[in-house]
């Protein structure tokens, strides 16, 4: 499942791409064909993301936003406009470029109201200017699961997926099982503040690297990771591999479904230190 930077880097791209202009809108797979109807010939808008939600606005008269859920397989791809690949379900072109979405979980055609309401629901987002962390910590510290879970849960912090969950953990060296009613607000608040930063990068640059430049290939003469999931990290897909830090085996382990992945011997601390930012 992409993470929030992908959504976040899709609500760009799609904005300077189609933003201000009428598009052609169309569904060659049939699925959303009457909605792309509705939206055929309009002038895009403008779009706005939210953890994993797109939304794409036209100025259309009543119901004119898309609301798409990549979901597990989704994809959302721009290209030079050529004949549709597959089943398309969702085309928008201007001509010479187009977007098309394919296999989405979601993609309907909403109203202002129920943007709202998606965006009400969700948790703060790291990637948007008007999150409230303070949201997430309350639902954290209230709660006996693990803070490696909690961290997955897109009401305690949204967009963040398996790879910024194992990473800041590994980064602030903090056990992926510490109780979140244990855990405080300075590492909540060190916590938000690095996915902030790393998340940011990552929409800027397209892919996750979340590791410190004296844990760099460059540094340590070892040749670049290579991985269609990300770029430079610490445990995310490491199992089995030496930590990059201490050397000893990078470990795996499922956590309500998904693989959680750390070093057990950097990663002891419940709390960061007091006086750590
Ligand atoms: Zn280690």
């Amino acid at each position: 499942m992409p993470e929030g930077h992908v959504i976040h880097r899709l609500a760009r791209d799609v904005a300077a791409t189609f933003g201000g202009g009428a598009v052609r809108v169309s569904s060659p797979q049939g699925r959303f064909a009457e909605e792309a109807g509705a939206l055929d010939g309009c002038e895009l808008v403008g779009t706005d993301a939210v953890g994993k939600h797109l939304f794409i606005r036209f100025d259309a008269p009543g119901a004119a936003v898309v609301h798409i859920h990549l979901g597990l397989i989704g994809k959302l791809r721009l290209h030079p406009l050529a004949a549709p690949q597959g089943a398309v379900r969702l085309r928008i072109d201007d001509g010479a470029t187009a977007a098309d979405l394919h296999g989405p979980q979601w993609c309907r055609l909403v109203d202002d109201d129920e943007v709202a309401r998606v965006i009400a629901a969700s948790g703060p987002d790291p990637l948007r200017d008007d999150a409230d962390p303070a949201v997430g910590f309350a639902r954290i510290h209230r709660s006996g699961k693990p803070l490696a879970a909690l961290l997955m849960d897109q009401r305690v912090a949204a967009g963040v997926g398996n790879i910024f969950r194992a990473e800041v953990l590994f980064r602030h060296r903090l056990r992926p099982d510490t109780p979140g009613r244990e855990t405080t607000a300075r590492t909540w608040d060190t916590i938000w503040a690095d996915l902030v930063g790393l998340m940011a990068t990552a929409t800027d640059v397209g892919r996750i690297d979340t590791v410190f430049e004296e844990h760099s290939p460059a540094v340590q003469h070892r040749p670049p990771r290579v991985d269609p999931h990300g770029g430079e990290v610490y445990v995310y897909r490491r199992a089995g591999q030496p930590c990059l830090v201490c050397g000893s085996e990078v470990k795996v382990a499922p956590l309500e479904g998904r693989n959680l992945y750390w070093c057990p011997r950097c990663q002891r601390r419940r709390n960061v230190a007091r006086g750590a930012s």
